[in-house]
């Protein structure tokens, strides 16, 4: 059920401690980590600590956590000197580009992103 450790998800194991990964910062309901592949100088997963297959699921579930994702984001962005310049995304659905089916917020700067372009 939703909000469960997943036996067979890959950031619940890293939220367990059982794959390792570059912890960047934690709180009591999320943790961020480097990227294994980053896209930009900065490149940040904030994941809620319980089991959701995506950030609507987070919400209608546990709707205070969707904030936390933010705030840990933006003291991320802090540490990382990016001041208040970088970009957050959810990819929703594999059609949109999600791979891993446990939420997460991408945290990413230190380069330009203008996005759309012009
Ligand atoms: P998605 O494509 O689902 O929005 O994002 C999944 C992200 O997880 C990708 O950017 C991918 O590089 C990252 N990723 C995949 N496997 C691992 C891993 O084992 N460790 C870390 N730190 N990131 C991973
Ligand atoms: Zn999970």
């Amino acid at each position: 059920p939703t909000g469960q450790p997943q036996a067979d998800c890959l950031f619940c194991k890293i939220v367990a401690g059982e794959i390792p990964a570059t912890v960047v910062a934690e709180t009591a309901t999320t943790l961020a980590f480097r990227d294994v592949s980053p896209q930009a100088p900065t490149h940040v997963l904030v994941v809620p600590r319980s089991h959701h297959e995506n950030a609507a699921a987070v919400a209608e579930a546990e709707p205070g956590v969707v904030a936390d994702l933010f705030t840990t984001a933006r003291a991320v962005a802090e540490a990382e000197g990016l001041g208040g310049d970088y970009r957050t995304v959810f990819n929703t659905g594999a059609g949109a580009g999600q791979t891993v089916f446990h939420a997460h917020l991408h945290v990413l700067g230190g380069r330009p992103l203008n996005w759309p372009p012009g």
